[in-house]
């Protein structure tokens, strides 16, 4: 196939658009595999940017989706509501953490991190606390690439360059206990700290429970999140968790909040929520956040897009059908042996794996040129970025693939 159009016009993410990096074409995707205009297969080691959690196609979803195509694709929701939508609503009410049952559906996940922020200024402004209207966050932190998520993703990352035009929002230090390691109360103080000396100005804290993603690729102390929880409690500010990417047993329950025990005020979801199909997010509030708001002012055009809606009930349905618990225990034993001689290579500063989450932090990663060159030649799709080759498979996975996506990191994190 000729890519000469694409090359010439289209515009990929985090690239120039006159010197573009190679891309691949893909014409086709089945489980853990994404086929090729050429017919290589590959296996997909990062889940399509992490949303094929139960691997691409899967046939009851796509039939949902092509059902609900030819009945109503799409009815604005304001003055309407419809099957799909009230559909996942009650399958949303069996599975989020208790008291977060008022969902505002969103068409992407940056937008309803905004919808979070937005609910929780508009919360304290209807609770006589017009004043409490900044955002507490984390160093490290990922949640989004539009203006508000911005400026709340780490303010050294990748986002530096709008510095000017950002919200100035509050960022404590990275939590530093490792998931698995021994708590120390100190790894808290940062935040307490901020948090003593703005109460009166914050309107929230939003955080990536346990994992933080994009930004960061670390798990951390689950001890963090109800110190957390406890301090936000006592100063009359709310608790946003992003589980945006944590969210549908990524990192081995459903949420990642559950391995703290701890619920936040509001939380946002997407990604795995469509099984890797069309865009959904959602932030869902509890009763103490919705009832004070008398409008909340978002509507987004494609609001509660229908075919969306109804690919995430299918994709709910999928992941009622079958048990992801024990097929994300064996890929995250399996990533653990297969990880750990890594340690040893000269590139690798830190193994880390919870869940389906493998991560080799790195000191450099090569070249686009080469990356492609070995992903061609492994036959396994990942995508190192920053200081990080890491995988988060499709549950779907099978060991052989996993071998093979492992020693592609290998590969990739010994190329430089
Ligand atoms: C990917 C991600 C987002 C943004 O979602 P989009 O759908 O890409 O806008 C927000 N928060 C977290 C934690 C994410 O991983």
């Amino acid at each position: 196939m000729d890519y000469t159009v694409d090359r010439a016009n289209l515009w990929h993410p985090y690239a120039s658009a006159v010197a573009p990096p190679p891309v691949l074409g893909a014409s086709a995707s089945d489980g853990a595999y994404i086929t090729l205009d050429d017919g290589t297969r590959l296996i997909d080691g990062i889940s399509s940017w992490w949303c094929a959690a139960h691997g691409h196609s899967r046939p009851e979803v796509v039939e949902a989706i092509r059902r609900q195509a030819q009945e109503l694709p799409h009815v604005m929701f304001a003055g309407f509501t419809h099957r799909p939508a009230m559909e996942l609503a009650e399958r949303l009410n069996a599975l989020m953490p208790r008291g977060l049952n008022h969902y505002f559906y969103a068409d992407s996940g940056s937008i309803a991190v905004e919808c979070a922020l937005k609910m929780a200024i508009q919360y304290q402004a209807a609770t006589g606390h017009p004043e409490r209207s900044r955002i507490a966050a984390l160093k490290g932190g990922y949640h989004g690439d539009t203006v508000g998520a911005m400026a709340v993703s780490d303010p050294g990352g990748m986002h530096r360059i709008f510095h000017g035009i950002l919200p100035q929002q509050f960022f404590a230090e990275r939590p530093s206990c490792r998931f698995d390691g021994d708590w120390d109360d100190a790894d808290f103080a940062s935040m307490e700290t901020l948090l003593d000396e703005h109460e009166d100005k914050l309107a929230a804290v939003i955080v990536e429970p346990i994992f933080q993603g994009a930004n960061a690729m670390w798990f951390y102390h689950p001890e963090y999140l109800r110190k957390l929880r406890a301090a936000c409690t006592a100063r009359g500010i709310l608790l946003i968790f992003d589980e945006i990417a944590t969210g549908f047993g990524r990192t081995g329950r459903l949420f990642a909040s559950e391995y703290a025990g701890v619920t936040p005020d509001i939380m946002t979801i997407g990604k795995a929520l469509t099984a890797g199909t069309v865009s959904l997010a959602i932030a869902a509030a509890s009763d103490r956040v919705a009832a004070p708001i008398q409008a909340f002012l978002h509507g987004p055009t494609f609001m509660a897009n229908p075919l969306a809606c109804a690919a995430a009930c299918a994709s709910l349905d999928v992941l009622d059908s079958y048990d992801w618990e024990s097929e994300v225990a064996r890929i995250e034993r399996h990533l653990k042996a297969a990880l750990a001689p890594c340690r040893d290579c000269p590139n690798v500063r830190d193994v880390r794996v919870l869940g389906a989450v493998g991560v080799l932090e790195v000191d450099r990663i090569p070249s686009p040129e080469t990356t492609q060159r070995i992903v061609l030649e492994t036959g396994v799709w990942l995508r190192p970025y920053d200081r990080f080759v890491y995988t988060m498979p499709p549950f779907v996975t099978d060991n052989a693939a996993l071998d093979r996506i492992t020693s592609a990191m290998r590969c990739l994190a010994n190329a430089v």
